[in-house]
């Protein structure tokens, strides 16, 4: 029996008013994959992000995660939210609660954990992710790495079947992108089902099993890694690659 993939996109398509943004999206996702999205700026990435988890919704086709067609709305769509963890560019932290509270919040109120679990696993989490040590200080306090490391144990704290991360290193400063890159390495050796929009070509290479080129709402290439920066087959990839390599 072939496994049902964890992510099933079929024939999406989204427009924002005249902007056909998703054009005929098709993407099948496996459990345990590792999915890096490369693509100019404006290709839709961070849409594709966006309707996985239905924080926007589709105007054609069929999204199903796990089996199931995406909820609209309700208790179903809140139980997708927690089932699918999204790390953003900008961190996203409670400013006005501590790292660790930032971490337990969700489980608390969400998955019903009792505070003392969602501390002891928070806590976990953060020694996890290095930054065990920054448990009772507030966002503002830290780099952003560490800033970012923290978001994603708060993601991690939810125990979702997959990540989806849209430029998490972008606003970092250089020196701090890689602690956060091998959190995420980890994560990817550890299983997690992750889809990553990032322009860290060496993550790729390390951590990606397969590689999404978008161009203007659609997916232009795909490839393993190593097949796709080699040798790029469509003109708008190896234009892109010349950009950025
Ligand atoms: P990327 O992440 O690849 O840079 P986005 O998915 O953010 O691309 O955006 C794709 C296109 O959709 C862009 O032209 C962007 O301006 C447009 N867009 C994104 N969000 C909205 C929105 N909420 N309303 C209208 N247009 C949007
Ligand atoms: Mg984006």
């Amino acid at each position: 029996m072939t496994e049902i993939p964890l992510v099933q996109i079929e024939g999406v398509n989204k427009w924002y008013g005249p902007l056909h943004v998703l054009q005929d999206i098709n993407l099948d996702i496996t459990r345990g994959e590792v999915v890096v999205v490369i693509g100019p700026s404006g290709s839709g990435k961070s849409t594709l992000c966006r309707v996985i988890n239905r924080l926007e919704p589709i105007n054609d086709g069929v999204i199903r995660f796990d089996g199931r067609v995406l909820p609209a709305e309700g208790k179903a769509l809140a139980k997708l939210r927690s089932e699918v963890g999204m790390v953003f560019q900008s961190f996203n932290l409670f400013a006005h609660k501590t790292i660790l509270e930032n971490v337990t919040l969700g489980p608390i109120k969400v998955l019903n954990d009792s505070p003392a679990d969602a501390r002891q696993r928070g806590m976990a989490l953060l020694e996890r992710v290095g930054i065990a040590n920054q448990a009772a200080k507030l966002p503002a306090q830290l780099s952003g790495g560490q800033q970012q490391r923290a978001a994603i144990a708060r993601a991690l704290a939810m125990r979702p079947k997959a990540l989806l991360f849209d430029e998490p290193t972008s606003a970092l400063d250089p020196e701090m992108v890689n602690e956060v890159l091998e959190v995420m390495i980890s994560l990817a050796a550890e299983g997690m089902t992750m889809v990553v929009v990032t322009h860290e070509m060496g993550f790729a290479r390390r951590a990606a099993n397969r590689v999404i080129f978008m161009a203007d709402g659609r997916i232009v290439e795909e490839a393993p890694p190593e097949e796709f920066f080699d040798h790029p087959r469509s003109e708008r990839a190896q234009d892109f690659l010349s950009k950025i390599l």
